[in-house]
């Protein structure tokens, strides 16, 4: 009698154990996902940190962790993204354009990245020619002769001030001595005198053009005119200014007229559609959270994030702004 007692309160004790105190089923697995940016005085780099913070928000329900790397820029964040070392990198629309093409001249030439994608656009970048007052450049013709950094291979900056130079008929190998230093490190040469100028493909405000106006060697945000050909050359460049209330340290006065591109965010085909969408979907649906995360979004509208971008949508982005009615 006893001995059946006890094997019923036992056989009731694991019931109850199976039923309500299942253990827990082992956690969903992690998926770490890692956004390739820029110098961390950029815009890319913030941009990253934004995307990260919206996506982790709900990790419990896609088991999606994401992660900024700081990097050299665009051309590293494609290559990258292409060798499956990142997931998702923040990458100018003519780089993408390039890539994704297989542009003559360009670090892809003849090799288009045919698993590229993009997943939306982000903000606006202008070509950010600085230089020091008493270096006496008031344009980009006067580089002749100067020390002038044009940006770190990798960097999106590189091409774009080789571009403009080329348009106004310098030759980067005879007319002038061009370093190739990333940006973070430009602002500091720049007010130590080691350089006259520096070129920056960035979104504005950022805190490498802050950091060069705001120090104790003058500067001027130089206009780059002249370049009328280039701009009707090639399809991604556009007219565009550098807006100088962000800078009240720098000489100028009035905004500044140069050329621009877009910041975009892109993976490879080799990404899940789950995660793809996860991201789309967490950065569209939070859509007014996300501008508040960088001044420099000020003008974004979910239309003109699905302009600017060469490479095929990712079908997980797709699955999205189909669902949202965007495409
Ligand atoms: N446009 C730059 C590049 O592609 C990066 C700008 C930034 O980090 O905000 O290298």
């Amino acid at each position: 009698m006893k001995r059946t007692l006890i094997i019923g309160l036992s056989l009731a004790i694991s019931a109850v154990l199976s039923l309500g105190f299942t253990p827990p089923q082992a956690e969903a697995k992690t998926t770490f996902v890692t956004i390739g940016t820029g110098g961390i005085t950029g815009v890319y780099y913030p941009t990253g940190g934004a995307i990260s913070k919206i996506v982790n928000k709900k990790r419990k329900e896609y088991g999606i962790r994401c992660t900024v790397e700081s990097t050299g820029g665009s051309v590293f964040n494609v290559n990258a993204v292409m060798a499956g070392d990142l997931e998702f990198g923040v990458v100018q629309s003519d780089r993408q354009y390039q890539a994704v093409n297989g542009s003559k001249d360009s670090e892809w030439d003849g090799r288009p990245q045919t698993d590229l994608r993009s997943v939306f656009s982000i903000h606006p970048e202008s070509i950010t020619l600085c230089a020091s007052v008493d270096s006496g450049i008031k344009s980009i013709q006067d580089l002749n002769g100067k020390n002038v950094n044009i940006g770190n291979p990798g960097s999106g900056q590189r091409q774009n001030s080789i571009d403009a130079l080329t348009a106004v008929g310098l030759d980067l190998t005879k007319d002038l001595n061009a370093e190739g230093i990333k940006a973070a490190e430009a602002p500091g040469l720049l007010q130590d005198e080691r350089i006259d100028a520096f070129f920056y493909t960035v979104g504005h405000p950022s805190g490498a053009i802050k950091e060069a106006t705001a120090g104790k060697v003058k500067v001027r945000i130089v206009p780059i005119t002249g370049i009328d050909a280039l701009l009707d050359k090639y399809p991604y460049y556009a007219k565009a200014v550098v807006p100088i209330e962000f800078y009240p340290g720098a000489v100028n006065k009035e905004d500044v007229t140069t050329f621009g591109v877009k910041a975009t965010f892109v993976t490879s085909a080799k990404v899940s559609d789950d995660v793809v969408y996860a991201v789309t979907k967490e950065v569209f649906d939070n859509f007014e959270d996300f501008k508040k995360l960088h001044p420099a979004y000020k003008v974004l509208t979910k239309k003109n994030m699905l302009e600017g971008l060469s490479a095929k949508i990712h079908p997980g982005a797709m699955r999205y702004y189909k669902e949202a009615g965007l495409k």
